[in-house]
């Protein structure tokens, strides 16, 4: 069997050209879609992911304000960072990029945040809407695979869907956005993590296996059956001497070992990494939209 492979690059450009028409209606109107980002101590990694979110809101004819506080800065600093983000007109979303340098703050720092202006879906008013099914800002990655799904025709509806892992930002809200009663949902969810004993056996059963467990090769060719899909979430960096930088990306999922069995597979990288930024993008236009609601 030849899989396809699900281009998130693709279907990215795809969405973003069609956000690019919204926002130049949205600017007739009046309202530049905003996004302010905060970045807290100079970890290299969360500084390109801040830069390649604020060169996609240029690219798109956004707006976006960054705010960026030393490691050290204070508790009272960094919540005074997300007020003043909370209270100007220009933003529209508020992106405080994760992990903070000292985590046990994260949760308040989320907590501050407007709900209005929650476009990574993280604050407990978001969450708690989600579950209930009703508007709000739902989270990027796994808001970002259900566009993916649908975009490459493949049917969550109806399907049995597993998913390996259970963190608050991918496998929980992923599992219950599937089994929603809605136009993205209405699969049938199993949600494995570290603690299920009969993994393999479960995973066999599926018509789609998404992987976010963030540990390389944890989905191998025997675990699936003849032609399902394989969504890999996973980026772990490998190491590899051949490469400059010392280590290449793989995901968490046996890329070349399933390509002989599944019907579809995303890459990685190339894969669900754009699509999160894509959908950072679309919750921050839907929120300057809803601005003109106000
Ligand atoms: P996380 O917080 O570390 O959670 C990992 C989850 O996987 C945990 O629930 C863990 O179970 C479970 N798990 C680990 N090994 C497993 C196994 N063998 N079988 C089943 N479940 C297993 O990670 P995360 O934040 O969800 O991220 C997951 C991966 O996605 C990471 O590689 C991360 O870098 C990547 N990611 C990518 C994007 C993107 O835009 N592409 C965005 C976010 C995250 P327990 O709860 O029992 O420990």
């Amino acid at each position: 069997m030849s899989a396809k492979i699900l281009n998130g690059k693709e279907i990215s450009a795809e969405m973003r050209e069609e956000l690019k028409q919204e926002i130049v209606e949205l600017k007739a109107q009046g309202v530049t879609p905003g996004l302010g980002v905060l970045l807290v101590g100079d970890d290299p990694a969360s500084r390109s992911y801040v830069t390649a979110k604020e060169k996609c809101c240029a690219d798109l004819g956004m707006y976006s304000s960054e705010k960026k506080l030393p490691a050290t800065a204070s508790r009272e600093e960094i919540l005074a960072e997300v007020n003043a983000f909370n209270n100007d007109a220009a933003v529209h979303g508020i992106l405080v990029q994760l992990p903070l340098p000292d985590a046990s703050i994260e949760q308040e720092v989320i907590d501050t945040i407007k709900p209005e202006k929650d476009v990574d879906g993280f604050h407990p008013v978001s969450v708690g809407r989600m579950m209930l099914g009703q508007e709000t800002f739902l989270p990027c990655t796994p808001h970002g695979v259900l566009h993916m799904l649908k975009r490459s025709g493949i049917q969550a509806e109806g399907a049995h869907v597993v998913v390996l892992g259970r963190s608050n930002i991918v496998g929980r809200p992923l599992s219950n956005m599937l089994s929603l009663k809605s136009d993205l949902g209405n699969a049938t969810v199993t949600l494995c993590h570290t603690r299920t004993k009969n993994t393999a056996d479960l995973t066999r059963q599926a018509d789609i296996v998404i992987v976010a467990a963030g540990r390389p090769n944890t989905l191998t060719p025997d675990m699936v059956k003849d032609g399902a899909v394989v969504i890999d979430v996973g980026v772990n960096r490998v190491e590899d001497s051949s490469k400059k930088r010392g280590y290449r990306l793989a995901g968490d999922a046996d890329y070349d070992g399933l390509l002989g069995k599944v019907s579809a597979i995303t890459p990685v990288p190339g894969g669900v990494g754009p699509m999160t930024i894509t959908m950072l993008m679309v919750n921050t236009v839907e929120s300057a939209r809803r601005s003109l609601r106000s």
